[in-house]
């Protein structure tokens, strides 16, 4: 058994994340994870759960919100809807 440290439940499929900085979390779900960890969007303030763009160490849900801030975000195009010129 494990509590997750977003809301307090004892849960016994808890589980542990490990971020890059070695930093150990433990959750109950998914959903509470993403709360704790996910990264937000510097231009629509979504939280990133899916890959995401990363620009200059900056983060964005998509290369359409990167473009709109970073100027690097121009060469950043997404895999799905991307059509060859
Ligand atoms: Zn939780
Ligand atoms: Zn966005």
């Amino acid at each position: 058994m494990a509590t997750c440290e977003v809301c307090g439940n004892d849960y016994w499929m808890a589980f542990e994340v490990r971020t890059v900085s070695g930093d150990v979390h433990t959750f109950d779900s998914f959903e509470c994870a993403a709360h704790k960890l996910a990264p937000i969007c510097e231009h629509c303030q979504v939280k990133i759960i899916g890959h995401g763009v990363e620009v200059g160490g900056r983060f964005f849900c998509c290369a359409h919100c990167a473009r709109a801030v970073e100027a690097l975000g121009a060469e950043i195009r997404d895999a799905v809807g991307a059509r060859p010129v």
